[in-house]
């Protein structure tokens, strides 16, 4: 790569680039936050069509290449790793502290300046939310409350009674592990006839119809080698001569066969979940002796399974034992797919209804939904939401910039008047004035410290009353992602292009 293909912006310029970028995919995202944001349809370059109000899904969907739309993107998707809800908040956030960061760079001030008083308000952010969040007595009152907040506007408007108390539920069975639950979204039907099933649902029935079709108090084996005759391999191939030495070869074969099937069923188990094959022989052992068996069960659903039941996954099949079977109080089929019922820690969400999309999104809601529990669940705390911690964070942080001195004060400022784009996102989506609102939230936070607007009703609302609460989690993780991305885009002041890259591809804003 020579020079010649490279193109350099330096200083200003590259900044003033980055920042664009920014604030384009900050504006793009913008009209998504909240109950009554706006969808996206996201039509891939395969074609593929997605509708969604989820940040980090439009966000990846949309396979921005712009370096700098790339690195929120990237934040987005550590808030979606580290929390799971939250998304658009930080995408918002950051485009943001970028616009109000442009301003002081109008202004004069060295980008380096902006960054120290952006981290002095950050950590002092970190300090006014921890001393706002609550703890709470009532953990399925709460648990409850968390799961609506996320999921209003989200595409399960009539249902969320249903899906709240089915998230609650599945995160008590699983101690709040969302590794544990498993979702099967399944197209048809109606949203409402979704359920959860403590235990593991396979999407598959067993390989023989005549199999029983339902057996309780089953004993489970997990298996993952092929119950199949041992392939001879091509190396030591035997020639085969005469039809003595050929029935001799394929007794044998049986043989092994047989005692593979004769030990998996002295170790008492009557339904068998074999990884790999199951030859066809063995399928008519298995039916004889009155046993399930299914075939090419998934990896995941695997060790699920030895979750669930207490199975061991055994691979060395002539080496079964009865203690490596587990239990199921009922292993049921019911219609294309079988019921393995549990008493814990797995759990399995089946979500009907609609098309495909629409079912998508719903799965996308309930992520949120299980992760926001999870996450007050892991810190035992809450902050009201609908604008409320921020607009706190806007008027606590404007006090504290009075104590910081040096030009940083400006930045810290800047920092809190940032914090409003929330409140004033969340009316705008909503069809109501954000002027008018950020007067009566900032109003009404003189006597009260969890009013927020509550944009169903248009109102301003004591949000914990109301039930708008939200994890602590989601915030502090929310406000330290996108001042790291802030301070990393405003850090840079050259952008090099390979020339020859950049002909591939088209540059976002
Ligand atoms: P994110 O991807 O950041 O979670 P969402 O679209 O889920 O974005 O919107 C989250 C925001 O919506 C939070 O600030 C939350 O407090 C707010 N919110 C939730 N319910 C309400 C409500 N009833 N009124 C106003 N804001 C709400
Ligand atoms: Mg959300």
């Amino acid at each position: 790569m020579g020079m010649d293909n490279l193109e350099i912006s330096k200083g200003k310029q590259a900044q003033r680039h980055n920042i664009l970028a920014a604030r384009a995919l900050g504006e793009t995202i913008r009209t998504t936050l909240g109950p009554k944001g706006m969808d996206k349809m996201i039509v891939g370059s395969d074609g593929i069509v997605t509708i969604t109000n989820d940040g980090a899904t439009i966000l990846a969907a949309m396979d921005i290449p712009h370096p700098t739309a790339k690195m929120i993107a990237e934040s987005a998707k550590t808030q979606e790793s580290e929390v799971g809800d939250g998304t658009t908040t930080v995408v918002v956030l950051a485009s943001e502290l970028l616009k109000r960061a442009e301003e002081l760079l109008d202004q004069g001030m060295h980008p380096t300046v902006i960054i120290k008083g952006y981290k002095l308000a950050t950590k002092k952010a970190a300090e006014v939310l921890n001393n706002l969040a609550k703890g709470f007595k009532d953990k399925n009152k709460v648990m409850r409350d968390i799961a609506i907040t996320a999921m209003t506007g989200k595409g399960v408007e009539e249902d969320k009674e249903v899906f709240a108390k089915i998230c609650v539920e599945a995160s008590l069975a699983t101690e709040t592990k969302r590794k544990n639950i498993k979702i099967i979204p399944i197209p048809g039907g109606a949203i409402s006839d979704s359920s959860l099933i403590t235990g593991v649902v396979l999407e598959k029935i067993p390989v023989r119809e005549s199999m029983p079709r339902i057996i309780k108090n089953a004993r489970i084996a997990l298996i993952n080698s092929p119950i199949e005759p041992k392939e001879t391999d091509v190396e030591s191939k035997i020639t085969i001569s005469s039809p003595e030495q050929m029935e001799r070869f394929v007794m044998a074969e049986e043989s092994m066969l047989n005692n593979l099937i004769e030990r998996i069923l002295a170790s008492g188990a009557n339904c068998i979940f074999c990884e790999k094959g199951i030859d066809d022989a063995a399928q008519h052992s298995f039916e004889s002796a009155g046993v399930m068996a299914l075939r090419r069960v998934r990896h995941a659903d695997m060790k699920l399974l030895e979750k669930s039941t207490g199975a061991k996954i055994v691979t060395d099949i002539m080496g079964i034992k009865k203690e490596d079977t587990g239990r199921s109080k009922e292993v049921k089929i019911d219609e294309e797919t079988t019921i393995v019922k549990g008493d814990g820690p797995v759990a399995t969400i089946l979500l009907r209804g609609g098309t495909n999309q629409v079912i998508l999104e719903v799965e996308r809601a309930i992520e949120d939904a299980l992760g926001d529990i999870a996450a007050v669940i892991e810190v035992g705390k809450v902050l009201g939401g609908a604008g409320s911690p921020e607009i706190e964070l806007n008027k606590q942080i404007t006090d504290y910039a009075a104590r910081v001195k040096g030009k940083e004060q400006l930045a810290v400022l800047a920092y809190a008047k940032a914090m409003e784009i929330i409140p004033v996102t969340l009316a705008e989506n909503a069809g109501l004035d954000p002027i008018d609102v950020l007067a009566k939230l900032k109003n009404a936070h003189g006597k009260d410290k969890y009013a927020g607007i509550d944009v169903e009703i248009g109102e301003v609302v004591n949000t914990l009353t109301k039930g708008i609460v939200e994890p602590l989690k989601v915030k502090t993780q929310a406000v330290s992602s996108a001042l790291e991305v802030a301070t990393m885009i405003l850090r840079i002041d050259d952008i090099i292009v390979n020339e020859q890259k950049r002909s591939q591809e088209v540059p976002f804003g």
